[in-house]
């Protein structure tokens, strides 16, 4: 129950895996005026955005920008390129794969879900052999298009989009290739260009920094070749019209003025720390927190190592506990938020984000929430996974990281 004398002082952990906490440099950005979405200053401010985002994306196609939540761009992402009835290929990874297999259902579209079962579902990346099998069996090419979510943030799982580029390809398969990185973006390596990837989705409050609001469509020449073919229905997610107005740094209808002012500065504070850089310093931070779980004695969701994510990290609780229970005292009594156990992994695991605005510093009073939490529930440790984490960071300086 909402408790509304609860006023902690000092700041909240908002330790989730999206939205993440925003930055005061953004959040000053955003406190600006807002101005004329059709005068001469939004224009220059448009292009110069547009520009910069293209190399977040490392693609240099354009990159479409809605004012809605990564649901909108998933949306979007089918409606530009399919027909009713096509064919999707999808892969289970997740609730969030779920969600978007659900929506090609609601959009008329046939979603075949392929995915591993059992024990191992919901705990490894995308197995791109068995995508490649089955377009091989696709002789007719009935299928239109393969979609993947490149982070699944439900599981703190991430896949190999490389390898199912590489897959369509080995197949000789014409499907277009849709990709979920709502919460990979900006955290996890991505690059839109490079793998091929026809349309990329994704999001602004997870490695972007920002508040909720705004999405993204990247796109390649041939998903705007098959847009032109595309017969679902489509006018606020249509590309063709937001493409022609971007040219001169507009939008065909008023796009989120002070959030694009958020986008500019988060662009800015990205590319000047460099991304490679970004990218290191969350794979520091998720082995960091990896530590701390092995040391706690408890299982990482994610079972291939290969593919841990470097944006959250899902911590499985022991049978018999109910993560929900722990997760709400840790709440109240530190006020710390963490991620909830999703879908069929509901009650059974919490996920603890170290994505964005974080230090190692936050990350180790988050664990020590997390820690003296368990412990007040009755959870079993091992040992402490705040001393394993903080000794993690402290041998492994960021800079020997790169
Ligand atoms: C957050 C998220 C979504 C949903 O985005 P919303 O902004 O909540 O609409 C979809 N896919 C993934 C992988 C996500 O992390």
């Amino acid at each position: 129950m909402l408790n509304l004398d609860f006023h902690p002082s000092g700041r909240h952990f908002l330790q989730i895996p999206g939205p993440s906490p925003v930055p005061d440099r953004i959040l000053r950005a955003m406190s600006l005026p807002t101005i004329d979405h059709r005068g001469p200053e939004f224009g220059a401010l448009g292009c110069e955005l547009l520009g910069k985002l293209k190399k977040v994306f490392k693609t240099e196609s354009p990159v479409i920008i809605y004012p809605a939540s990564g649901t909108g761009a998933w949306e979007a992402a089918l409606v530009n390129t399919l027909s009713l009835g096509d064919k999707v290929l999808m892969f289970e990874t997740g609730h969030f794969a779920a969600l978007w297999q659900k929506m090609a259902l609601r959009l008329g579209l046939e979603p075949e879900f392929l995915g591993l079962t059992g024990a191992e579902g919901w705990r490894h990346g995308v197995q791109a052999d068995m995508i490649e099998a089955r377009l091989r069996e696709d002789i007719d090419h009935q299928i239109k298009a393969v979609c993947v979510v490149h982070n699944e943030t439900s599981t703190g799982v991430t896949s190999d989009i490389a390898a199912v580029r590489r897959a369509i390809d080995a197949a000789a398969h014409p499907a277009l290739f849709l990709v979920d990185t709502i919460s990979g973006l900006a955290s996890a390596d991505y690059r839109h260009d490079e793998w091929g990837v026809d349309v990329t989705v994704s999001g602004s409050q997870k490695g972007l920094m920002l508040p909720p609001g705004i999405s993204f469509n990247a796109i390649s020449d041939k998903a705007i070749v098959a847009s032109q073919d595309s017969k679902l229905p489509k006018s606020f997610w249509a590309w063709d019209e937001i493409i022609e107005a971007n040219r001169n740094g507009y939008w065909p209808y008023t796009p989120n003025t002070n959030l694009l002012y958020g986008l500019n500065e988060a662009l800015d504070m990205l590319l000047e720390e460099g991304l490679d850089h970004v990218l290191a310093r969350h794979q520091r931070w998720a082995a960091g927190v990896r530590k701390a779980v092995e040391a706690w004695g408890l299982e990482i969701q994610c079972q291939d190592p290969e593919v841990y994510s470097p944006v959250l990290t899902g911590v499985v609780m022991p049978e018999g506990v109910d993560a929900d229970e722990v997760r709400q005292l840790i709440y109240e009594r530190f006020d710390l938020s963490l991620g909830m156990g999703l879908g069929k992994a509901k009650g059974k695991m919490f996920r603890i984000g170290h994505l964005g605005d974080c230090n190692d510093l936050t990350l180790v009073a988050a664990l020590g929430g997390c820690e003296a939490g368990m412990k007040l529930a009755g959870v079993v440790l091992k040992g402490s996974g705040v001393t394993a984490a903080l000794d993690h960071f402290a041998n492994h300086p960021l800079e020997a990281a790169k």
